[in-house]
């Protein structure tokens, strides 16, 4: 979700919020916060809660901890119709935007006719450019991040990606440094790369400096973009 959606949840259900809202899609804020309404309407101890989402193939399913021994049957039957209705809700609300989405979904998710088309080209574009970089890529099976970064830094870091991959070429040091984790926290992107002991200093020094300058512009991004909200 993006930063506003998730301040706006946190406002006001705080501590109903798990961590886990901030990788649900933006476009189903309006369903969390209405499944939040529903819960804090069940009442006495929902205080004590807290409120773990897990995004299936098939819909969003929300988990309330602790297991709540002491709640009435009402209660706990309230809750499920809640957890119904959000699941229910979440195959027909499109992940980017929140209008309704196609169903039954397709295989990239819950999306609008628009974004649904939006959705498939990304995923082509993802899988392409993966194909693309995996010389400097960690073997698939080892891999444990993905290039599935949020739309406005995707420029960004493949075309660092790109260049990395250059550098690494046409020095002939293929499979001698991995880029082993693509991040993005808070917007921030971080890029952490590993080098064999015998990978030479100065060609080393020419990619911490490309991962820098990536790291930097994203940094740039960022307070652009909240200068500008
Ligand atoms: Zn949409």
């Amino acid at each position: 979700m993006q930063d506003k959606s998730i301040g706006l949840l946190r406002r006001e259900f705080g501590p109903l919020c798990h961590d886990s809202i901030n990788d649900l899609p933006d476009g189903w804020a309006t369903i969390v916060g209405e499944f939040f309404h529903a819960v804090e309407g069940i009442g006495d101890l929902v205080e004590a809660v807290s409120c773990r989402f897990e995004r299936t193939d098939s819909g969003l399913q929300a988990f309330v901890f602790p297991e709540m021994s002491r709640w009435h049957p009402e209660q706990m039957a309230a809750l499920q119709a809640a957890q119904r209705t959000l699941y229910g809700q979440s195959q027909t609300t499109c992940e980017t935007c929140g209008k309704e989405a196609i169903y039954p979904p397709g295989a990239n998710g819950f999306f609008c006719t628009e974004h649904d088309i939006e959705s498939v080209r990304n995923a082509e574009d993802l899988a392409r450019v993966t194909e693309e970089l995996e010389p400097i890529l960690p073997y698939k099976a080892l891999r444990r991040f993905s290039l599935d970064v949020p739309p406005h830094l995707r420029e960004l870091v493949f075309g660092t990606l790109r260049e990395i991959k250059e550098v690494v070429e046409r020095e002939n040091l293929v499979r001698h440094c991995h880029v082993m984790n693509v991040m993005v926290v808070d917007d921030q992107l971080y890029i952490r790369g590993r080098f064999r002991d015998s990978f030479p200093m100065s060609v080393r020094s020419d990619i911490d400096d490309l991962i820098r300058r990536a790291e930097w512009q994203s940094a740039e991004m960022a307070r652009g973009g909240s200068d500008a909200s």
